[in-house]
């Protein structure tokens, strides 16, 4: 005879399959819900890049911490666009801040005297390719370290593209590596009228503090590039030259005095002289005068050795309307009498157009005509 079938055992095994896969679902459900944290946690926990207090801050305040490096980047572009960030990164959530210090006084990352030639052209899709690390309008922002320096290199500027690609193939690399929180404007003349260099290093002057705020200007010629990565393109206790040696002048000074080609000037400096004259139409005087002004002010000019400061400019025919200014003499007398009355206070000019292009920005400005 067969046994009975025992219900009640049967029944108790089931009982106790259900209350296995309930456990089962449980843990399952537990460790979900865990692992759901710990990537959300993760997140708010990775490590933050803090600026430290310094001199030369480049971010507002509210804007000093930020998640990673290219974050950085993200906030200061935004606001540089007047674009207000709702994006921003967990700040006070975070324990872990890595501190951003300054970046040293001489960058690690100089290599000395450079090979500069103009035989092989050079391409802007190249130069981007290149140059991957900068920002709408030609912007760099050292990632790892906090510049000393906030720099608007400001390029006057009139039909001389060829030249402008073999700036900025050659520079952006050295101004990278010399660690600079820097900007590069082109200011271009419109129009037809007789070229005014200094005129349009003013407006740019002006229209780069309106982007950023730059503490040091660098006022370079488009065809002129250093041969050395230790001329830091920066601003020293004196106003700076930096086309020190240049290879048309036989790498030597012209003269003593000789400010013209590539210089530097903190706002202070600027600002205690005047900005620059507006008044010298053509070629040649301007750069005497700037002088002129540093020297009635007390200034000293402050430059690299001759070795440092060599650089090459490329060879060109002189550009049509912009001949040799035969008032320049005159003016260069009278230095002392103008600059209070001819200068930044007494700039006016017209935007025609203003275009943050991925190496540069770039200006067309009407500044009138003599
Ligand atoms: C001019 C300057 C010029 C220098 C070097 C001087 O005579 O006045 O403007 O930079 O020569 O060419």
């Amino acid at each position: 005879m067969r046994d009975p079938v025992n219900f009640s055992a049967i029944h108790k095994i089931c009982k106790l399959i259900v209350l296995l896969c309930f456990l089962h679902i449980s843990v399952v459900f537990v460790f979900y819900v865990k692992s759901f944290d710990i990537g959300h946690a993760f997140i708010h926990k990775e490590p933050t890049f803090t600026r430290r207090n310094s001199t030369a801050r480049p971010f507002p305040a509210g804007t000093n911490s930020v998640s990673t490096a290219e974050g950085l980047a993200t906030t200061n572009h935004e606001r540089n666009q007047g674009i207000s960030s709702n994006k921003q990164l967990p700040v006070a959530a975070s324990q872990q801040t890595i501190e951003l210090g300054k970046c040293p006084e001489t960058s690690p990352l100089l290599v000395g005297p450079l090979q500069v030639e103009f035989k092989t052209p050079v391409s802007l899709e190249q130069v981007m390719k290149d140059n991957v690390g900068l920002r709408p309008g030609g912007r760099y922002t050292p990632k790892d370290c906090v510049a000393l320096q906030k720099v608007a290199i400001i390029i006057p500027f009139r039909n001389r593209d060829e030249h402008l690609k073999f700036w900025l193939h050659y520079l952006h690399p050295i101004l990278q590596r010399q660690q600079l929180d820097y900007g590069i404007y082109v200011i271009n003349q419109g129009g037809t009228q007789t070229f005014n260099r200094a005129k349009l290093l003013n407006v740019g002057y002006m229209e780069a503090l309106k982007d950023y705020d730059y503490g040091c200007f660098v006022f370079s010629d488009v065809d002129i590039i250093p041969m050395d990565d230790r001329n830091t393109y920066k601003c020293f206790d004196q106003p700076r030259h930096l086309s020190v040696s240049m290879d048309k002048f036989g790498f030597k000074l012209p003269y003593w005095q000789y400010f013209g080609g590539v210089s530097a000037m903190s706002k202070e400096q600027f600002q205690k002289i005047n900005g620059l004259p507006n008044s010298y139409w053509g070629w040649g005087g301007e750069d005497d005068d700037i002088y002129n002004r540093l020297s009635t002010k007390g200034m000293t000019i402050s430059r690299a050795s001759g070795t440092v400061g060599k650089c090459r400019m490329i060879r060109h025919n002189r550009d049509k309307k912009n001949e040799p200014n035969p008032q320049r003499f005159n003016r260069l007398a009278h230095t002392r009498d103008t600059m209070a009355k001819d200068g930044i206070n007494s700039l006016t000019y017209t935007v025609v157009g203003k275009e943050q292009r991925p190496l540069y920005t770039y200006i067309t400005v009407e500044v009138g005509e003599p």
